[in-house]
C-alpha cells in the first residue's frame, strides 16, 4: 500500500484543526487555560501543516524553513500548556529558542544535507515532546491513576521522531529513499500523537474537575472544614484502619454555647466569623490524624483514634483554648464558649452510635452550666432506644432558655 503524503498532510490538519477547536471549546467551557493554550497550539501547528502542504514546495526552502517554525512554536506551546495546567507560567524562551535554533540550522546548512536538518528538527521535537512527558507525569503525584498514558504518548512521539538519529547510517547509504519513507510514518504518528496527548490532557483535567466537584460537595465552604457529608466518609475509613489494627475510636461534638445570642447582639456576618474561628481552634488543638467537621449550624464534631480519655484531654484543650480566643466584637469583648460531649468506642464502633452517645454527653454538659466537656458514660446499645429516649427527654424535659451572657 503506498500511502500519499498530500493526503497524509490533510488529514493531519484536519484533525490537529478538529482537536484544536474542540480543546478550545472545553478550554472556555471549563475555564481552563491549559485546554485554550493546547486548543491554540493544535489551531496554529494546523495552520503550518496546511500551508506547508499548499505553499511550502511553490515558494523554495526558506518559506518552508519558516511554516516548519511555526510548527515548532506549536510543539512549544503544547509544553507550555502542561506547566500552565500546572499552575506554573508558560515558558517564553522555550516558545522561541526551539524555532530559532532550527531557523539558525536551516540557514547554515547545505539543503542537500537533508539527513542532518531532519535530525536537527527531530531532535528539537524530541526535547519538547520529552519536556511535555515530564510535566505531565509530575501529576502523578497527586492521583496514581493510568499515568503511564501520560508517558508512552509522547515517548512514542520521540522514538518515531529518534528514528532517522537512531538509524543514520542507513539514512546516509539511502539516498534520501529512508527519508521519504519517514516522513509518512511520521505523517501518520503525527496523527496518533496528536489524538493521544489530547486524550491525556482531557483525562487529566477531567480528573482534576471530578475531584474540585468531590471536594466542594464534601467541604464546608464557611469553615473549610469538612461538612456533615464529608466528615461521615472520612470517619468511615479511619474507623475501618482502626478497627483492624483492633484500636479504639472516640468521638467529640462541640456545641458552641449561646451562639444564638452572639448573632443577635452582633450580627450574623460576626456569628460567622466566631464560627470560623472556632473552627480554627478546633484543627490547631486536635492532632493532624484526628479527623473534625463542620456537621451543623453552630455543631461541630471530631473523631480521633484514640481512647476516651485521650479523647477528654484533647477536648479539655479544645474548650479551654476556645474560652481563651479573647473575641472581640464593636470594640466589646465577648465571651465565646463551648460545650462538649465526648464518647469512646471498642474497635470497629459505628459513627452514628458514637456520635449518639457523645451527643447525650453534650446535653449534660449544656444542663450542667455550658462551658464544659462531659463523657458519656457509656454506648447507647441500640441507636433506635437511643432515639426514642432522646424524643421523649424532648418532651418532658424542654430545652432551658439560653441566658444571654457575654
Ligand atoms: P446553646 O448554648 O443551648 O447551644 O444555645 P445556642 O444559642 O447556641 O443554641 P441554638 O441552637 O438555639 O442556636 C444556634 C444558632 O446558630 C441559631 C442559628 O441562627 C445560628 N446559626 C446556625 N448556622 C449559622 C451560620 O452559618 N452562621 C451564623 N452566623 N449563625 C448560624
Ligand atoms: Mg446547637
Ligand atoms: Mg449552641
Amino acid at each position: 500500500m503506498v500511502l500519499d503524503s498530500m493526503t497524509l498532510d490533510i488529514v493531519a490538519t484536519m484533525v490537529a484543526a478538529l482537536l484544536g477547536a474542540m480543546l478550545l471549546y472545553f478550554g472556555r467551557q471549563e475555564n481552563t487555560p491549559a485546554l485554550r493554550w493546547w486548543g491554540a497550539a493544535y489551531i496554529l501547528g494546523a495552520v503550518a501543516i496546511a500551508l506547508w502542504t499548499l505553499v511550502g514546495e511553490l515558494y523554495g526552502e526558506l518559506v518552508s524553513l519558516f511554516l516548519s517554525a511555526i510548527g515548532l512554536i506549536a510543539t512549544a506551546m503544547v509544553w507550555s500548556a502542561a506547566r500552565v495546567f500546572h499552575g506554573k507560567p508558560p515558558s517564553v524562551p522555550g516558545l522561541v529558542l526551539g524555532p530559532i535554533v532550527w531557523i539558525v540550522s536551516g540557514m547554515l546548512f547545505d539543503p542537500a544535507a537533508q539527513a542532518l536538518r531532519l535530525t536537527v528538527g527531530a531532535g528539537l521535537v524530541v526535547v519538547y515532546a520529552t519536556l511535555t512527558a515530564a510535566e505531565l507525569w509530575q501529576e502523578r503525584r497527586r492521583t496514581l491513576q493510568k499515568r503511564w498514558l501520560a508517558l508512552i504518548v509522547p515517548a512514542m512521539h520521540g522514538f518515531v521522531l529518534m528514528l532517522p538519529i537512531l538509524l543514520g547510517n542507513v539514512l546516509r547509504d539511502s539516498n534520501g529513499a529512508f527519508a521519504k519513507a519517514w516522513v509518512t510514518i511520521f505523517s501518520i504518528e503525527l496523527v496518533l500523537y496528536a489524538v493521544g496527548t489530547v486524550f491525556v490532557i482531557f483525562m487529566l483535567a477531567s480528573e482534576r474537575i471530578v475531584s474540585a466537584h468531590k471536594r466542594a460537595a464534601t467541604t464546608d465552604p464557611l469553615t473549610g472544614l469538612l461538612n456533615r457529608r464529608g466528615f461521615a466518609e472520612a470517619c468511615g475509613q479511619l474507623i475501618e484502619r482502626e478497627a483492624r489494627a483492633q484500636r479504639p475510636v472516640s468521638a467529640m461534638i462541640f456545641d458552641i454555647d449561646h451562639f444564638k445570642s452572639i448573632n443577635d447582639r452582633f450580627g450574623h456576618a460576626e456569628g460567622d466569623e466566631v464560627l470560623k474561628l472556632f473552627a480554627s481552634v478546633v484543627v490547631n488543638h486536635l492532632r493532624l490524624t484526628d479527623l473534625s467537621g463542620r456537621i451543623g449550624g453552630e455543631e461541630f464534631a471530631a473523631l480521633l483514634p484514640c481512647s476516651l480519655e485521650e479523647a477528654m484531654v484533647a477536648a479539655e484543650r479544645v474548650r479551654g483554648a476556645f474560652a481563651a480566643s479573647g473575641v472581640v466584637c464593636d470594640d466589646k469583648p465577648v465571651d465565646t464558649t463551648v460545650s462538649i460531649g465526648v464518647a469512646g468506642g471498642p474497635a470497629g464502633t459505628d459513627l452514628d452510635v458514637m456520635l449518639a452517645a457523645a451527643d447525650t454527653a453534650l446535653y449534660k454538659a449544656k444542663r450542667s452550666g455550658r462551658n464544659r466537656v462531659e463523657a458519656s458514660a457509656e454506648l447507647p446499645l441500640s441507636l433506635d432506644r437511643f432515639r426514642r429516649q432522646r424524643a421523649a427527654a424532648a418532651v418532658v424535659v424542654p430545652q432551658p432558655e439560653a441566658a444571654i451572657s457575654g
